[in-house]
Order: C-alpha cells, then structure tokens, then sequence
C-alpha cells in the first residue's frame, strides 16, 4: 500500500533538547527550512524530550538560540512531547486492545545475558538495523495469567509491539515514498527485521518509535526532513501508521556530516558544536558552505 500524498506542505524539525547541536543538526534544520519555503509549506518545531531525565529547558534555550542564529523561523507554539503522554498513551492502549503489544520484563542486561548465552553455544541470534540483538521470542508468549501477576507484583516493564501478529493480521505490503540522498521512490518497508520494537519504555512514558508516528500525523506533516541513521526505523513508522489508522508522510532521509574519523557527529563533540562556531564569529552562511547548501 502506498500512501496518497497530502495537500497543504507542513515539515518539521524535532530535535531532542539533551545537549547542544552541532553541524549535523544544522543540515538537517537548513534542509527543512529551504524545503518548507520551496513547497509553500509550514515548518514546525517538535522537541522530542519524552526523556525527561537527559533533557532540559536549557538545551531546549539553546537550540532556540542556535535556530534562531541560523535565520530560521518557526511556529509557535513549539510542541514538548513531555506535555502529551497520554496521546501516546492512547496509542498504546489501541495497540493493547488489539493484542498487538504485550508487557516486557527483562531488562536490558537480562536480555544481553540471554544473547551472549546464545552465541556461546554457537547459535546465532538476529539483530535489528541498528545492530541491537531482538528481544527473546519467547517471552511474547507468557500467558494472560502470568503477565498480570508480575505487573500486579509491581514488576517493571516495558511494552513491545507484537511484530509476530502484527505482520501476520494486520500488514500488507506496505511502503513509503522517499525522496532523500539514498534510495528513492517507493520503498518496500521491513518493520519485521526490526524484531518486537519497543512502545513503551520502563524507564520513561513512551518510546521515539510510538511518539514520533503519533505527532507526525497528529501535526500533518506531509514531508519527513531527517538524517539517513533514521532511514530504516521508517519502516517501523509505516507499520504504526498502519496499524493506528493513521496517515503518511513523504520521507526524505538526507546525508549525514561526518566528523573526521568517519563517524556520525555526536552531541558531545565540541569543534563542530554551532555554539562554538558562533563564538569564533561564523555566521549562518559560513555554515551553509560548511554543510554543503
Ligand atoms: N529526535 C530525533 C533526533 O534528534 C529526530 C527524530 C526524527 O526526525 O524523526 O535525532
């Protein structure tokens, strides 16, 4: 199935306020705001901060700051993911009453065990994507009876999309058009190699799976702007669309800047941080050369 595209272009930048932006960042906000203008369209602000234990108002500050210093303009109000737990929590809850999400109670180190137990005796064990093993399949299959017990017991958990009854009841071959620097065009997505995803994290309301699906159509944006790491989980996105009733937008995946020794920049990498480049007197053109624009 692919998905009918919408009228009225709106985009969006949704940055995460747990640390400082960098050149990577700069592309990917420049990118949206020439696209928004090239298409008539909107462009919002999104802080993705459902992390409320690394994100603060103060990296929020300075990503106003840096946006801001870059020429950029957006709406008002900026939507904070943190004010809107219970859209999210509505999702789940539809995804739970459908029997396409289950609670999960291994932690993080549990699993890890079970992996490395695993490939000691030779046997192999699949990874997502982002090269982060699956969750043990068995543990979709505890009964009823047994779940409510641990929740009632005050156990934590997680909740994971039940990729196995997903794909099974409700996935026909889905894709999503992309226009971005890798493959474009129709694109057959794979949520399936991403194995159970999580919904709902232990440690914190929601996950960037469920809340990144949910707004994009509660927002109506029509066209996805973001970096090619995000290129894969799409298909995860296409999925949730799917399985909530929920539109698509148009995707485009761009290059990433890559720091000196091959790698993706990362928010703790000083020298290419805008904030330093504004203190040593760049200014918002210098840094559309420096991307590439
Ligand atoms: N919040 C994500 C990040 O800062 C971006 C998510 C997205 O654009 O879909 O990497």
């Amino acid at each position: 199935m692919i998905p009918p595209t919408r009228q009225n272009p709106v985009l969006r930048f949704a940055p995460s306020p747990n640390g400082l932006l960098h050149l990577g960042h700069a592309l990917s906000a420049l990118l949206n705001a020439d696209m928004a203008a090239a298409l008539g369209g909107r462009l919002l602000l999104r802080m993705e901060d459902i992390d409320v234990t690394r994100c603060t108002p103060e990296f929020e500050h300075a990503i106003y700051e840096d946006l801001a210093w870059l020429g950029l303009d957006w709406e008002r109000p900026v939507r904070r993911q943190s004010e809107h737990f219970d859209d999210y929590r509505r999702a789940l809850e539809t995804l739970i009453a459908r029997g396409l999400a289950y609670p999960a109670f291994l932690t993080r180190g549990e699993v890890k065990a079970r992996v490395a137990a695993a490939e000691a005796d030779g046997r192999s064990w699949p990874r997502d994507p982002d090269g982060a093993p699956h969750y043990p399949a068995d543990e979709r299959d505890l009964s009823d009876a047994e779940r409510r017990c641990r929740i009632d017991a005050g156990t934590r958990h997680a909740w994971r999309l039940d990729m196995r009854r997903a794909m099974k009841e409700y996935a026909e071959a889905l894709f999503w058009m992309e226009t971005g620097d890798g493959e474009t065009g129709e694109i057959a997505a794979d949520p399936a190699a991403w194995g159970d995803v999580v919904l709902w994290r232990s440690d914190a309301p929601s996950s960037y799976h469920l809340s990144v699906t949910v707004d994009d159509a509660g927002q109506g944006i029509t066209h996805v702007v973001r970096g090619l790491d995000l290129f894969h989980a799409t298909s995860v996105h296409r999925l949730l669309q799917h399985l909530l009733d929920l539109p698509a937008s148009v995707y485009h995946h761009h290059r990433l800047i890559l720091g000196p020794d091959g790698r993706k920049l990362s928010k703790s990498e000083g020298d290419t941080g805008l904030a330093v480049l504004r203190g040593q007197g760049l200014t918002s053109a210098d840094i559309r050369r420096l991307v590439g624009l």
